[in-house]
């Protein structure tokens, strides 16, 4: 008895039955109902996704003895023997095994002739990416002037390694990966069909490992099937993975600093065998979409993280007391880890220490905190041309001023509680908003080195305007970069880049501007007024408080900021 793998058992056999295609199935209907198919066509997209499925229910639409017609019959002689794949007029060639010249004009040869049963002949190469350029070459003189009777159809996952004279020729349909939601529920229905009786957790979980592919989901639930799996525990450990419930369970432990509930997770998926490389990919695929899902808004965050709006309302739900940030910082460390945890011999080690860092993240004082109290001792020592005396004699008892006060600098010579301090708190903030603005500069500067491409759009803002503490509102122009900049995406990295660049987490958001030149004179000036002064900046750094404070907090230098004294003259 031989068992018919459940990719080809359920294999689509009519346009209606393909799923997640309806942008190509449709054009393709409407081409044959008006007798309008090209005689070349690129089929390209992720694998296993339908795209030779396709390219067969094409043939047989072409072929079908009661067609041409986009409902094939699937009865007569002709569609049979398409779906068993042994019509003598439809070829199925694999481009990555005949790569060469040889197979191709003998391709030309043949392709001459009539068809020996069917109305047309059809070649469907697949992986065409592979023929090499003389094959490309000997194909092109065909596909310049393809004889009535003959189509093509290429299929491959890398359409741009098709050389371009041959693209030109082609009808391009783009396939797409499938998202989870749409993936999970055609497993539901052939789940049910199969009478394999698996809870929704497990299809769930199939659907997030095939990442967009059905035959792949399909080969894991053969796979699953096969080792008799039935709950969800044991089609986690059939696929070697942690399942969903166990990654949002982690996430959960982890974000909340409960270091002892996440060893004890890892403890159990290491127990169960689980691929621990797999599980930090897991890691940050889970918090990214969570990242996701705190910005957007549920439509977009549908599209976004390929989940179902019912997924989408259950996470926000269930992480809705974690602030952004937190996620964002943890998501910073797991993708900085992910590739030292492939890398590592004891994978387990390395995700522990990882784990304990991000639960130690809420024991550290906030580094924007810690960089306020600094700011301030710059400020000071500014003022105070570099007395230490001066410089001790207003701050503030609390936070990390406190911890500043209490180091080495200057131990037993400062008084606390000034009336002044919450005046100048206050008014410490403004300027540190400001400083924002005024780093703008430098910050596209760092972005450009990073990534010329980002940095030279970033340049492109109009205005940039402090909002609230940590948080910047930028506005950009209304064109192609502006729009690029407001997408989830570039706002995500650039926020990534701010982080880094202001040794704080900083909150960016673009807006669109109408006008397009409006205050683009203000960014010019800044930056001028901002190069103006480097003297200033070296004798800052070379302040003896400035020194000491790096060796207190083992820092460096990120960046320098000049306050205008006049803000000070007038506030004293
Ligand atoms: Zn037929």
């Amino acid at each position: 008895m031989s068992y018919l793998v459940l990719a080809r058992k359920w294999r689509p056999q009519c346009f209606e039955e393909v799923i997640g295609q309806s942008h190509v199935t449709r054009a393709l209907q409407n081409a044959l109902s008006t007798g309008k198919v090209a005689h070349a066509l690129i089929f390209s997209g992720p694998r296993g996704v339908g795209k030779t499925s396709v390219a067969r229910i094409l043939a047989k639409s072409l072929n079908c003895t009661n067609g041409p017609t986009a409902s094939p019959c699937n009865s007569c002689d002709v569609c049979k023997q398409i779906t068993a794949g042994n019509c003598v007029d439809v070829n199925e060639i694999d481009g990555a095994s005949n790569r060469g010249i040889d197979e191709i004009r003998q391709l030309r040869e043949e392709i001459r002739f009539q068809p020996v049963l069917c109305r047309y002949r059809i070649y469907i190469i697949d992986e065409v990416h592979m023929l090499t350029n003389e094959a490309f070459n000997a194909l092109l003189k065909t596909l310049e002037e393809p004889p009535a009777h003959a189509y093509f159809i290429f299929a491959t996952t890398e359409p741009r390694k098709i050389p371009e004279t041959i693209r030109s020729r082609c009808q391009h349909y783009e396939f797409r990966r499938l998202s989870e939601s749409v993936l999970q529920q055609h497993l539901e229905w052939i789940v049910e069909r199969e009478g394999l009786g698996l809870p929704r957790e497990a299809i769930q979980l199939l659907a997030c490992q095939a990442q967009g592919s059905v035959r792949d989901s399909l080969s894991l639930l053969d796979q699953i099937t096969a080792y008799g799996a039935k709950n969800y525990e044991e089609v986690c450990q059939a696929l070697g993975v942690a399942g969903l419930v166990t990654v949002e369970g982690l996430v959960k432990a982890l974000l909340e600093n409960d270091i002892e509930k996440a060893l004890s997770v890892l403890d159990r998926v290491y127990d169960l065998g689980a691929d621990l490389q797999r599980l930090a990919q897991d890691l940050l695929k889970f918090l990214r979409d969570l990242a996701v899902i705190k910005n957007v808004n549920e439509k977009s965050a549908c599209s976004l993280t390929q989940l179902s709006a019912e997924r989408i309302r259950e996470l926000s739900q269930t992480f809705s007391e974690i602030p952004f940030l937190t996620i964002l910082q943890a998501m910073d460390m797991v993708s900085e880890s992910v590739d030292e945890i492939y890398r590592s011999f004891t994978p387990r080690t390395s995700l522990e220490i990882l784990f304990m860092k991000i639960c130690s993240l809420a024991q550290c004082a906030k580094i924007d905190e810690v960089l306020e109290g600094l700011e301030k001792l710059v400020l000071h020592g500014e003022d105070g041309g570099g007395n230490d005396a001066d410089f001790n004699s207003d701050q503030t008892s609390e936070g990390p001023e406190q911890n500043l006060k209490n180091s080495q600098i200057s131990s037993g010579q400062r008084e606390s509680g000034s009336p002044q301090d919450t005046k100048d708190k206050a008014s410490n903030k403004e300027r540190i908003q400001a400083d924002y603005k005024s780093l703008w500069p430098q910050f596209v500067k760092f972005v450009k080195d990073k990534d010329p491409g980002l940095g030279a759009i970033l340049d492109s803002c109009v205005e940039i305007k402090p909002h609230g503490k940590g948080r910047l509102k930028v506005l950009c122009s209304k064109d192609f970069k502006g729009e690029m900049l407001c997408s989830p995406e570039r706002v995500h990295q650039i926020n990534g880049l701010a982080a880094s660049f202001f040794n704080a987490p900083v909150d960016i958001a673009f807006e669109i501007q109408d006008k397009a030149d409006h205050n683009s004179s203000d960014v010019s000036a800044k930056k001028a007024e901002f190069s103006s002064r480097p003297s200033q900046r070296q004798e800052l750094i070379k302040n003896p408080l400035v020194q000491e404070a790096i060796n207190i907090f083992q820092a460096r230098i990120s960046g320098v900021t000049l306050y205008t004294r006049n803000n000070k003259r007038q506030r004293s």
